[in-house]
């Protein structure tokens, strides 16, 4: 990893986000390597990436199939220790393109999905951790397992061989993030799982604090999305 002397005067948004990264985590008595940033590129051009690649950014994260596999075999192939994160809502008919992709997924939510998955990897011998994404705002409209289905779905992950890393979650927007956050760090501990992805630009640095392993910062590092 490369450091920035905190003297230098004028900083990128990567260099920005690293430091307040390793700030928040320091200040939880945690090493600021422990904390993985992806950088959430969905509708950024490759010309937007490029730059956090030239600079040494190797984890990146996308939401869709179809618009990751436009931009992300060429750069695999350039810059083949390339981590790519999906962190969006897949479709099991999606499951095979995605395995062969991406190398973590972030939205493991239904039991359909887990068996998608699961037997893709099986095909393709590709073993890709997964976490399990969990609604914790108990929202309609968001995606992700309910906490009471939890259990059962992690059970199921296990028993077809899935690798699961950690539980993932996206808080109500507009209030308070950090008692969600912190839902999610216990219901981790209780099932026995070391990763929390959890944290996006408004709110990462909170996530740090409550145990975050990943992060997904978006708007932060690119500016805003059209
Ligand atoms: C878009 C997105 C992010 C990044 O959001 P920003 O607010 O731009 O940092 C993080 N996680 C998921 C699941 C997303 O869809």
């Amino acid at each position: 990893m490369t450091q920035t002397s905190p003297d230098t005067a004028s900083s990128s948004p990567l260099e920005t986000v690293r430091a307040s990264i390793a700030r928040a985590a320091r200040l939880a008595g945690r090493k600021p390597g422990d904390v993985n940033l992806i950088a959430i590129s969905k509708t950024q051009p490759v010309e937007a990436i490029l730059p956090l690649i030239e600079a040494g950014h190797r984890q990146f994260g996308e939401n869709r199939v179809q618009e990751a596999k436009a931009k992300w075999p060429e750069l695999k192939a350039r810059y083949p220790d390339l981590i790519l994160h999906c962190v969006g809502q897949l479709q099991s008919n999606k499951a095979a393109e995605a395995v062969a992709l991406f190398d973590v997924i972030h939205s493991l939510d239904r039991p359909s999905l887990v068996r998608a998955l699961a037997e893709a990897m099986e095909k393709q011998g590709r073993h890709l951790p997964c976490f399990i994404q969990v609604n914790i705002g108990d929202e309609a409209q968001k995606g992700g397992c309910a906490i009471a289905d939890l259990p059962a779905l992690l059970a199921e992950a296990r028993s077809v061989g899935l690798t699961v890393e950690g539980l993932m979650c996206v808080p109500p927007v507009g209030v308070e993030p950090a008692p969600y956050f912190a839902l999610l760090a216990k219901l981790a501990r209780d099932h026995g799982l070391k990763g929390l992805s959890m944290g996006m630009s408004g709110d990462y640095e909170t996530a740090v604090t409550l145990g975050a392993t990943y992060i997904r910062v978006g708007t932060a590092l690119f500016g805003a999305r059209n």
